[in-house]
């Protein structure tokens, strides 16, 4: 360590202690839930985040070295790689990684933040920015312990990609173009559409050359190894091409044909298509088509689940601001403080796509609002050392720098401790899907809601028909038809979707081989479904399945997967099916109400929202409307968690009746559609049809089905 000048020493000691920092906060969410056994698996405290399920997958297959057609497993992404790859040389379990692993790699943002502090000679700046971004309220909910997302590097590499650029505009070295050119590499590999930002820097850099700099040699060979690194092209093109650019680019005798080599890697980027992108982008914007109908064929209308989703609409600016800063004051102040800075070091202008991309927010989600996080913690990092720079004594100055500080990070420190967000399943749902894993084949199916889809291909190693990713209308239908229609149409549906997702895969892939005009067309499977059983109207088909129809060859098990917690979202799955596909009208909602707060009062049961239920004349009042109720039904489990019931009728033709779920203690009050629904016969009665269904695995959190069709 003697060699190293102090610089250098207190750069490493400063990024030391700010990525220490960075992981002691993201600790607090561990010391708050750890021990509790409803988030814990295999001794270890579960993700909290569904997406990180599918990345999970992916690396337990690779390190099993499973690979299976069309199980939608990606093992080829880069977080399954370096979780794979981590988990594989790491003493711990993967479990335990998968947890942690957010938390160190997102913590390396304090490197680049303190590297480029240094170029402006301001290594204080870098400290306080970096502490501060680390943990700023968006960036630390997307970075957090267990949120094992692609965000854990989506801030860090563009940071390290603008210190490179920072540190090549001002150094002119060489090797500052390699380094940029293999951040490019390293961040398109890690993040596909990390070409907006990559593209806006190189428009930067171009108008910076042409405006200011137009005589130097060094920034045309910088946009030109940008360049080569961003043309689409398979990374091991690209990066022997970048070597080959960089010792062209260090041969005196070669300066002369530095134009024509940029000229090629402009003609290069566009021949491989690497505009197309961000022209596919720009035409999104000028069409967009909200309704999906498809164009050939019956035109079925599907139900979308961006309708399903709350409108963004308008985010207050307070809410933007928290998020970006941590606090409306620190937001403002960090917004001066940026353009102060900009303005005494006219560099730091390189940045502006950065914010850019996290000013976004107002129009695209909050999830943008990250990228301006470190970029603005500049801001108001520059303001504290430029205000306690003016303070009288030395004391005063480290005081001064030290209480701004603390002040700043208080608000996010307060957001931490108040975040408890918990893990995406609890024990017992994750429990009896890891003993499913040990009796399904993983070429078996199991059917479920897609918001389920990547915990159980993870669990279980099964396949799913929907998931996180895989949930267009025209694919969750068949799945909210099953879980909402009675046993004997579900259970055909459900062997009918299997083994059409199965064969429409392998057209598809089959395809691949063919040229255009010999590729055999598929369309959504209902719509396969409807013309191979000769039907040309799919509300005839839908209503053969209550008949003998003949059903497809059995090529593997199919399992239901029913968690209690759907109950909060059946009105919400049922929406899917509950349309007409040749009109697109949606058909009246299914009746389905939740209570889990009632009281009873002189024979008169208040279970909330205006609902009344009249225990002596078998009633229930919704709103003002007074109708009989069909049967009311209790239901629990003695203490071997042995199922009781007791139904009693009341009304025959009644359509709504009423369950007491006791050991849940909540009511339920629905149409006779959903009474009759596989789920709720399944999952809540246990009256199941025994020559399509037999019970495998069960317990207070959720039930497992195989089917026997
Ligand atoms: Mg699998």
């Amino acid at each position: 360590m003697n060699n190293l000048t102090t610089e250098t020493r207190l750069t490493l000691l400063y990024i030391l202690i700010a990525f220490a920092f960075s992981v002691a906060m993201r600790m607090i969410w561990f010391y708050q839930f750890n021990g509790n056994e409803a988030f814990m698996f295999n001794n270890q405290l579960m993700i909290n985040t569904n997406d990180g399920y599918v990345w999970a997958e992916g690396a337990r297959d690779l390190l099993s070295g499973v690979s299976q057609e069309y199980d939608l497993s990606p093992i080829t992404s880069a977080i399954s790689r370096i979780t794979a790859f981590f988990a594989y040389i790491l003493p711990f379990s993967f479990e335990t990684v998968i947890l942690y692993i957010p938390v160190f790699l997102s913590s390396l943002v304090v490197i680049p933040i303190i590297l480029i502090a240094r170029d402006l000679d301001n290594l204080e700046l870098g400290l306080i920015a970096a502490m501060f971004a680390s943990i700023t309220w968006s960036y630390y909910n997307r970075t957090m312990m267990g949120y094992f997302d692609t965000d854990m590097l989506n801030i860090v590499l563009p940071m390290f990609l603008l210190w490179s650029i920072i540190w090549a505009i001002d150094t002119k070295q060489d090797k500052f173009l390699l380094i940029t050119a293999i951040d490019i590499l390293i961040y398109r590999w890690w993040y596909p559409q990390s070409y907006a930002l990559e593209f806006s820097f190189f428009g930067l850099i171009l108008l910076y050359t042409l405006i200011w700099d137009r005589k130097n040699l060094y920034n045309y060979k910088l946009l030109a190894i940008m360049m080569f690194a961003m043309i689409n092209l398979d990374g091991f093109i690209r990066f022997p091409l970048i070597l080959v650019a960089f010792y062209i680019f260090k041969q005196e005798k070669y300066q002369k044909y530095i134009y024509y080599i940029l000229a090629l890697s402009v003609v290069l980027f566009f021949y491989t298509g690497g505009f197309n992108p961000i022209l596919s982008k720009l035409k999104a914007y000028v069409f967009t088509d909200v309704v999906k109908i498809g164009e050939e064929g019956l035109k079925l209308h599907f139900y979308s689940v961006m309708q399903t989703v709350r409108e963004a609409g308008h985010i207050p600016f307070e809410t933007f601001a928290n998020r970006i800063s941590g606090h409306t004051i620190t937001f403002v102040l960090s917004i001066v403080g940026y353009i102060y800075l900009a303005y005494r070091h006219k560099i730091m202008l390189f940045a502006v796509p950065m914010i850019g991309l996290g000013f976004l927010a107002s129009v695209g989600g909050l999830r943008f609002t990250i990228y301006a996080v470190p970029i603005l913690a500049f801001g108001i990092a520059f303001l504290i050392t430029e205000v306690s720079r003016v303070m009288p004594s030395k004391k005063l100055k480290y005081l001064s720098m030290i209480a701004f500080t603390l002040a700043i990070i208080y608000p996010n420190y307060k957001h931490i401790e108040s975040y408890r967000v918990p893990t995406v399943f609890n024990s017992e749902e994750v429990e009896i899907l890891s003993e499913l894993g040990s009796i399904a084949d993983r070429e078996d199916y199991v059917i479920s809601w897609w918001d389920y889809g990547y915990p159980i291909r993870y669990y279980s190693d099964v396949k799913t028909l929907v998931d996180g990713n895989k949930h267009l209308g025209s694919m969750n239908f068949p799945v909210s038809f099953m879980l909402t229609n009675s046993q004997d149409a579900s259970a055909k549906m459900a062997r009918l979707d299997v083994e059409y997702t199965e064969k429409a895969f392998s057209i598809s892939e089959k395809n691949k081989t063919l040229p255009i005009s010999e590729r055999v067309k598929v369309s959504t499977n209902i719509e396969e479904m409807t013309k191979d059983y000769g039907f040309s109207d799919t509300n005839d088909f839908l209503l053969s399945l209550g008949t003998d129809i003949k059903l497809p060859n059995k090529t593997r098990d199919i399992y239901f997967y029913l968690p209690y917690r759907m109950l909060n979202i059946y009105p919400t799955v049922s929406m899917f099916s509950n349309i007409d596909l040749m009109t697109g009208e949606t058909k009246p909602p299914a009746f389905f109400y939740v209570s889990r707060f009632f009281k009873e009062n002189k024979n008169i049961l208040n279970l909330g929202r205006g609902v009344l239920f009249d225990l002596q004349k078998q009633t229930v009042k919704l709103g003002n409307q007074e109708v009989p109720v069909k049967r009311f039904v209790q239901t629990s489990y003695d203490k071997d968690m042995k199922f009781q019931k007791e139904v009693k009728v009341s009304n025959p033709m009644a359509d709504i009746s009423i369950i007491y779920m006791s050991s849940y203690n909540i009511f339920l009050i629905l149409d006779e559609k959903s009474y009759n629904s596989l789920y709720v016969k399944l999952m809540i009665l246990n009256e199941y049809d025994k020559s399509l269904f037999e019970p495998v695995l069960s317990n207070m959190h959720a039930k497992i089905y195989k089917l026997k069709i």
